[in-house]
């Protein structure tokens, strides 16, 4: 499976939680051409803030209880980039390489992360995934633009909550 082919899986998750009214972000964790674990944001149904689909597919594969060695082969594909949350749970579980598609607007940490990580982290254990973004960009950013996402964006700036 080509790296498009995976994301545009993602999109395809995506689009599901929109359906359900849910903000349309999915994430999907390979290894190789295998899904390992997978999931879509569930803000709505859950009514909770931290239930990112990037963390809740990482907590899924840690409950798979797979080495820390096979964890750095996996691929985490995401339709928008990582918040600081979601990244640092990445780098936790070892996972290898993040592939993201849109740059978020307010909450991503990967560009800051790919910046910075060398000035803080000489010394740690802890590894930055290979990050690579943009892909299929204008697919995502049809669904993300024309969607409630803009609306939440919307919602968050005109609490403050954003910048
Ligand atoms: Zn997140």
């Amino acid at each position: 499976m080509t790296v498009h082919e995976k994301m545009k899986l993602v999109i395809d998750l995506a689009e599901r939680a929109l359906e359900k009214n849910e903000l349309p972000i999915a994430c999907i964790i390979f290894h190789n051409d295998t899904i390992v674990a997978q999931s879509h944001t569930s803000e709505s149904e859950d009514d909770r803030l931290l239930v990112h689909a990037e963390l809740k597919a990482l907590m899924e594969l840690d409950q798979k209880k797979i080495k820390a060695k096979e964890k750095r082969q996996m691929e985490l594909f995401t339709n928008l980039e990582p918040c600081m949350m979601c990244l640092g749970a990445s780098i936790a579980s070892f996972v290898g390489k993040v592939y993201y598609s849109l740059d978020a607007p307010s909450d991503g940490a990967a560009k800051w992360a790919v910046k910075s990580w060398n000035d803080y982290h000489v010394t740690s254990s802890f590894c930055l995934p290979e990050i690579k973004s943009g892909i299929l960009k204008s697919e995502s950013k049809a669904l993300i633009g024309g969607s409630i996402f803009r609306e939440f964006l919307n919602a968050t700036r005109s609490l403050g909550l954003a910048v």
